[in-house]
């Protein structure tokens, strides 16, 4: 079943080591089939040398387990309740990399301080509120994503123009239409969290993206009349032979 989406979220969790985003066995990701309303995402605590493609778990949006012999990741509801609720993403992963942790354990946005972060988000990263001890012990991980999803809507944050947030003293969740472009952004948060951490140590003042670059390099390659890349080469070429 979903042969194909697991082969594609076995390796966008392998990539996860490599990139540096995970120690141990802290970080998952995971990826659905919108139309069989069934996503796909690593057993819970196997380790990554020893995880192969056939042990990965699927699961419906109810957050039942339809196929799989290992439990799936621990962290499947918080999946469950951002694939409800943010319906155009294709993949999500999880990490406790280290950068972006120390924001969320400071409870702070990750600033947008340099185009970098411009290319990928279009804004700050927000900080979602820590849980409380109400929402800990009722569903934990099922209100992990809760705070994620009132976050963007208190501040009417657009999910897919700022593909990632940070749970405050916990750790950063990042998505996307794919599970590899997931990681992607996964990854381009951790960069900026450490190169905005070492600017904030010398200065927040008139460190923010004024408006036009912010706009200047997320529309570069975003949306209707984006240029950045190889994209539009090929059917420039092409129509000049035409
Ligand atoms: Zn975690």
């Amino acid at each position: 079943m979903l042969e194909e989406l697991k082969q594609e979220v076995y390796e966008a969790n392998m990539s996860l080591p490599k990139l540096g985003l995970v120690t141990f066995t802290w970080g998952n990701v995971s990826g659905i089939d919108r139309e069989k309303g069934l996503f796909v995402i690593k057993p819970s605590g196997v380790d990554y040398d020893e995880l192969k493609p056939s042990d990965l778990v699927v699961v419906n949006l109810k957050g039942e387990v339809v196929e799989g012999d290992m439990n799936p990741s621990s962290d499947t509801p918080t999946h469950t309740y951002l694939y409800n609720h943010f319906p155009k993403i294709g993949g999500i992963v999880h990490t406790h990399s280290p950068w972006a942790v120390s924001f969320a354990a400071a409870k702070l946005d990750v600033p947008a301080m340099n185009t970098t972060h411009a290319d990928t988000f279009y804004g700050d990263v927000p900080a979602a509120d820590a849980l409380t001890k109400e929402e800990i012990e009722e569903d934990y991980e099922g209100n992990t994503g809760k705070t994620i999803v009132k976050t963007f809507e208190e501040r009417g944050i657009d999910y897919e123009a700022i593909p990632a947030a940070l749970v405050s003293q916990h750790g950063p969740f990042a998505w996307g239409p794919t599970p590899a472009k997931a990681v992607y952004n996964s990854k381009v948060l951790e960069v900026v969290a450490e190169e905005d951490y070492h600017a904030m140590q010398m200065t927040m003042d008139n460190s923010r993206l004024p408006q036009y670059l912010l706009d200047k390099h997320y529309y570069r390659k975003h949306g209707a009349n984006a240029y950045y890349g190889q994209n539009n080469a090929k059917s420039q070429s092409h129509a000049k032979h035409e």
